[in-house]
């Protein structure tokens, strides 16, 4: 492997795959490091992004690589398990497998792991019969008894309750370990959303398939499907290492514009600075960030030819 780049994109889903397809036409020499663990790996279909609604997920990110790599970027299957800012200038990226690599530029599209709540059969199910987005999934969900289990996260749970009411006319909120205000309950209710107090205790499946939730006292609430808000863990260890400055209020990376992180040559974009970011959304940021990469390096070639020349020029001649 040549050890020396324009940019290193860590990660290939669809922001990493949509910055090194940008990147690369654009001339620059590129490696893609990929360890194969994309956040919506469970889903068998995607939704929301038009031209390929409904496609497996994975021959999303298949058809992706197949583009950028036609174009002539690099890809390794590897872990980066660490990246600095070199003396001379740019930054050394390392591989899991050791393998060092330096590089005048840094996209970091590592994306978020979702948390899900400790309940039994939660994992099991996450991305076939438990959900965390109406948007990408509640229309294949529409008119059938729903469920929304309350956790970590209030504010959208209360609104994925809400929203669902424009998909089924059958949506219970179990509140779970959450406290929900007299307020909330009573626009719930007068919404049409039935709540259901009690802990739950777990998902009731039957050959993959979701049938109710069974609350401690062991009452039973029948659904086909359960909508949950995991926690979204930000993958910004990389970013982190290379000292990128953080939000105060949230402690996610920051970034400017198309994706500058305060560490110039770091770029960031997709889910691991963008929780909210759909596919198409992470795709979008990512094309932009590659552009401002694009002119970043371009700038820097011209200074850099600007600076040869003056050296290599007699003063006084023109
Ligand atoms: C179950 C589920 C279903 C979803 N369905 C939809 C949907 O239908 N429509 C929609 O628009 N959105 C959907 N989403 C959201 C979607 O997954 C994200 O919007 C999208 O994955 C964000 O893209 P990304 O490139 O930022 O991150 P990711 O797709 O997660 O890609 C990040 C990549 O970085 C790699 N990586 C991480 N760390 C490293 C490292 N240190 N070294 C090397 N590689 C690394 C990972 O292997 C991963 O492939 C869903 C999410 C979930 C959880």
């Amino acid at each position: 492997m040549e050890n020396h780049r324009d940019v290193v994109v860590i990660g290939a889903g669809a922001a990493g795959l949509s910055a090194a397809l940008v990147l690369t036409r654009a001339r620059a020499n590129v490696l893609v490091v990929e360890d194969g663990t994309p956040r919506n790996a469970q889903a068998a279909h995607m939704h929301g992004f038009v031209s390929r609604d409904g496609v497996d997920p994975a021959e999303f990110l298949e058809i992706g690589r197949r583009e950028v790599v036609g174009y002539g970027a690099e890809f390794v299957h590897a872990r980066v398990v660490d990246a600095r800012s070199h003396a001379d200038g740019g930054f050394v990226v390392t591989l899991d497998s050791g393998v060092m690599m330096t590089t005048r530029a840094v996209l970091d599209a590592t994306g978020l792991t979702d948390e899900l709540p400790d309940i039994a059969g939660v994992r099991e199910l996450w991305g076939s019969a438990v959900h965390h987005c109406p948007h990408c999934h509640g229309h294949e969900v529409a008119d059938r008894n729903l469920v929304v289990i309350g956790g970590q996260a209030p504010a959208m749970t209360l609104h994925q309750a809400a929203l669902l009411r424009r998909y089924s006319d059958r949506v219970t909120l179990c509140p779970h370990d959450m406290d929900i205000q007299e307020n909330e309950r009573g626009r719930l209710e007068a919404f049409g959303v039935r709540i259901k107090d009690g802990t739950v205790a777990r998902l009731r499946g039957d050959q993959g398939r979701l049938i109710g939730i069974e609350l401690v006292d062991g009452t039973m609430v029948e659904c086909e499907a359960a909508f949950i808000a995991p926690q979204p863990r930000p993958n910004d260890a990389i970013l982190h290492a290379l000292g990128c400055a953080t939000v105060p209020d949230t402690g996610w990376v920051a970034v400017e514009g198309p994706g500058a992180t305060s560490v110039p040559g770091v770029w960031a974009c997709g889910n691991v600075v963008n929780p909210r970011a759909q596919v198409i959304t992470a795709a979008g940021e990512a094309s932009a960030a590659a552009i401002a990469i694009t002119s970043w390096l371009l700038e820097t070639d011209i200074e850099a030819a600007v600076e040869r020349a003056d050296t290599s020029t007699p003063r006084g001649r023109s």
